[in-house]
């Protein structure tokens, strides 16, 4: 079973997809996405593969955004597996520059197709990376939710990017950007064609977002030389984390991009880091307060996380 719910007390939409529960428990020696497994070619590079176990299918009932009391509807969307690479054992701070400017390449194609695709609204590009974040399956990999809808926290986003276009007729991030170069103090990094640092309103501890210097709005408004670049800095960035208390930092990564359908000339295209863990020997809990009341406390300050991760190897791309 698989379809969205009203929740009206906070006007938006839940998955309920119960036919997540029945994914198997891997066993320890095999691994569907190494070659050989029988589920993937033999040689590959990088590869899309469907979700098995997706709450967001073509099969799904079309989603009807009709919203009432006990309202449900379906979820027909698509759900991808992105492998990074066929080596089981190569991390993806270990993937090199040229590789992972390929996995972006792949992410830029399947946004396309899906853009064309009049069920889907938004393409949501991810990554969670480590055990403590609930991964069962080693293989390097990424996963790509199309949705039929716009996710709650993305409309709140549009929304404020729209308002101060409206306000100030200049595009939010641009300016974020503009006085995070100012600063300097956030700053962690520096390509020809991106700008890497922790934000001033960072949520999480070590949080990291990827700015392109250009104002684009999704990745396939990237030149292929930004594509190319930001596959560099993506590596980059991964190194400095698992190089930060030497062991792979558990994190979730997130590629922010405008909604498939419609104009959002005031969205700008970014690539977000969210660590989980707080401390060498301390998890990120998302507990009470911020579950409870979507208040964040995070007990690091940007400066002070930002200067960690600069000094951190490496220092260049
Ligand atoms: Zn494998
Ligand atoms: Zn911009």
């Amino acid at each position: 079973m698989s379809e969205l719910r009203w929740h009206p007390l906070l006007r938006e939409w839940v998955s309920v997809a119960a036919v997540r529960q029945n994914r198997p428990q891997m066993p320890k020696d095999w691994c569907p996405f190494c070659p050989g497994s029988g589920k993937v070619p033999d040689q590959y590079e990088t590869l899309l593969y469907p979700n098995d176990f997706a709450a967001f299918s073509p099969e799904n009932a079309p989603f009807e955004d009709q919203p009432a009391i006990f309202g449900t509807t379906g979820g027909r969307g698509a759900c991808d597996v992105v492998l990074y690479h066929s080596d089981h054992k190569l991390s993806p701070a270990a993937m090199p520059a040229a590789h992972w400017a390929k996995v972006v390449e792949l992410w830029r194609t399947r946004t396309e197709e899906l853009f064309a695709n009049p069920d889907i609204a938004y393409v949501f590009v991810f990554e969670n990376a480590g055990e403590a974040i609930g991964v069962t399956m080693p293989h390097p990999h990424g996963q790509i939710y199309s949705l039929p809808l716009l996710p709650p926290l993305l409309e709140r986003e549009l929304e404020s990017a729209r308002l101060h276009l409206e306000r100030d007729s200049e595009c939010l991030y641009c300016r974020l950007l503009a006085e995070e170069l100012h600063a300097g103090t956030r700053i962690v990094l520096e390509s020809e064609l991106f700008v890497v640092f922790v934000p001033f309103h960072a949520k999480y501890p070590g949080e990291i977002h990827i700015y392109p210097r250009r104002h684009a709005s999704s990745l396939s408004d990237l030149t292929p030389t930004e594509r190319e670049e930001l596959g560099g800095v993506i590596k980059t960035v991964r190194m400095k984390y698992d190089n930060l208390w030497g062991f792979p930092m558990p994190l979730m990564m997130m590629v922010r991009q405008r909604p498939s359908r419609g104009q959002h000339p005031y969205f700008h295209f970014y690539v977000e880091f969210r660590p989980i863990q707080r401390s060498r020997d301390k998890i990120k809990y998302i507990a009470g307060v911020e579950s409870g009341t979507g208040l964040f406390l995070n007990d690091t300050v940007a400066e002070e996380k930002a200067a960690e991760l600069r000094s951190a190897p490496p220092h260049a791309i």
